[in-house]
């Protein structure tokens, strides 16, 4: 179409004008004064509620339709009512909001540690960390878990290759993952039987399987590259002192690596996002557990500061992770545009700790994720849940109880403290302490205590010292 035949309403200048003045494409969010006027009668405690979602609220929304937007109404319209009232009629705390489900949490995590019905065989690679998420639940629960040690032990016997490493089980390939949750799970459960029930030697060689060139790790032999494998090998390394001189037949080697840090602060840098998260591998999309990774391994290489600083760019990071937060709801989503998910409030709760240890504290809003995980994620039968309407599994479970106790507690590294340990690689995850509990904004009382948890390893305190000290003490392999 040639210039002269554009009627003046399809000149470019107008269309835009059209575009800009349509003020109806905006919506105030809080014009809607009559939100709640069909509740009928409302409670004291729900009032508060709903004062309070009225306070946080974002005022502007856009009002073009897709399909994110639309599946999103669809999720405010489900989290709504458990943010403003009591649907499954909980016993309320004395901030008016439904007391921890303890008991029967409790009770769901120990039916997931028992047997599963023939359809679960689907799941059968997955059992370490089916194992590690109810001891983590159970024992932020402050449930004692010593009575499952030897089971523990006796599954993780099975599931270690002969080469090095765990699968899901007997006669599985080893897989960093699965490595991963039964180490963590065999920490957990503790002493020496535990402890030497691990094959360190063919574990160092088994990493040095999946150290690759660039600096990263594969998840497993000829698998894929990821952020996850980098902190599952470090997370390993850390806690079994394994050495950092990566096993004569290391493929790396002989591209010229001799350690198994080399180029993996570079290599995690290069993870961060243009929008200031982080992905799985360079060039992907930020994630919240994939930045849960990343911070975490930076946070094993060495003090939070002086890496995180050195590595990536905090202000973009602190942007990205704060936008995380889902308004009105309080909890987190994972990625942007996502969906508020109860697991995110470990995978992006839980990256504060670290954050906070390399720049300032208090950059996140807990009182809200309290408030939408212990209104919105707890299944009425026991066990935590995503959203309202799903239904609980361990990993929800694990993971929302992991969040809430980061909203309870505050943690500080600390390179001057006396630690009982040698002081060689990969030591920094050891100079974290418990401050305290967080008292800000404090939206629950005793009845919903959680156990603090590591911010780098998430299990107990306790748990992590025992086994790094097991093994520094240990003389060879
Ligand atoms: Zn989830």
């Amino acid at each position: 179409m040639a210039d002269a035949e554009i009627s003046p309403a399809q000149s470019p200048s107008n269309r835009l004008e059209e575009i800009l003045d349509a003020s109806d494409r905006i919506e105030e969010l809080s014009d809607s004064e009559n939100d709640y006027e069909d509740m009928g009668s409302v409670t004291q405690e729900e009032q508060a509620n709903i004062d309070y979602l009225e306070s946080v609220r974002i005022p502007i929304i856009d009002e073009l339709k897709t399909e994110t937007s639309e599946v999103q109404d669809d999720t405010l319209e489900v989290v709504l009512p458990f943010l403003e009232g009591n649907p499954n009629d909980y016993p309320l705390n004395i901030f008016g909001i439904p007391q921890l489900q303890r008991e029967k949490h409790i009770a769901f995590l120990k039916q997931a540690l028992g047997d599963y019905p023939s359809g679960f065989a689907l799941l059968d690679a997955s059992r370490p960390w089916l194992v590690y998420w109810s001891l983590q639940g159970l024992s932020a629960l402050y449930y004692d878990i010593s009575q499952y040690r030897e089971r523990v032990i006796h599954t993780f016997s099975l599931a270690q290759h002969p080469t090095g490493g765990y699968g899901g089980g007997f006669g599985q390939l080893p897989h960093l993952a699965a490595t991963y949750a039964a180490i963590l799970s065999l920490a957990m459960a503790g002493e020496i039987e535990a402890y030497e029930s691990i094959n360190r030697k063919n574990m160092w060689h088994y990493l040095g399987q999946m150290k690759q060139p660039d600096g990263g790790f594969t998840m497993a032999a000829g698998g894929e590259e990821d952020i996850r494998g980098a902190f599952c090998a470090l997370v390993v390394m850390s806690l079994l002192h394994i050495p950092l001189e990566l096993p004569p037949d290391a493929p790396a080697r002989q591209h010229g690596l001799t350690s198994f840090t080399d180029g993996l602060g570079e290599w995690i840098s290069k993870c961060q996002s243009f929008d200031g998260g982080m992905s799985a591998a360079p060039g992907n999309e930020a994630h919240g557990a994939y930045a849960f990774c990343g911070l975490g391994c930076l946070a094993i290489i060495g003090p939070p500061k002086e890496t995180l600083n050195k590595y990536l760019n905090i202000d973009t990071l602190i942007h990205w992770l704060a936008a995380r937060q889902c308004s009105p709801e309080g909890g987190y989503n994972g990625r942007t545009n996502k969906l508020v998910d109860g697991c995110y409030s470990h995978w992006v709760g839980g990256c504060w700790s670290i954050v906070e240890a390399a720049t300032t504290s208090d950059m996140w809003n807990r009182s809200a994720l309290t408030r939408y995980i212990l209104s919105g994620c707890q299944f009425k039968r026991g066990g935590l849940i995503d959203k309202p309407g799903k239904r609980a599994d361990a990993y929800h479970t694990c993971y929302n109880l992991a969040g809430l106790s980061a909203t309870q507690h505050t943690y500080t590294y600390e390179a001057t403290m006396q630690i009982d340990l040698g002081g060689s690689a990969l030591d920094a995850p050891y100079y974290w302490k418990l401050d305290g509990v967080h008292e800000e904004g404090k939206v629950w009382d005793e009845t919903d205590h959680i156990a603090e948890v590591h911010p780098i390893f998430v299990v107990p305190f306790k748990a992590a010292h025992a086994c790094r000290k097991y093994f520094e003490e240990k003389e060879g392999f």
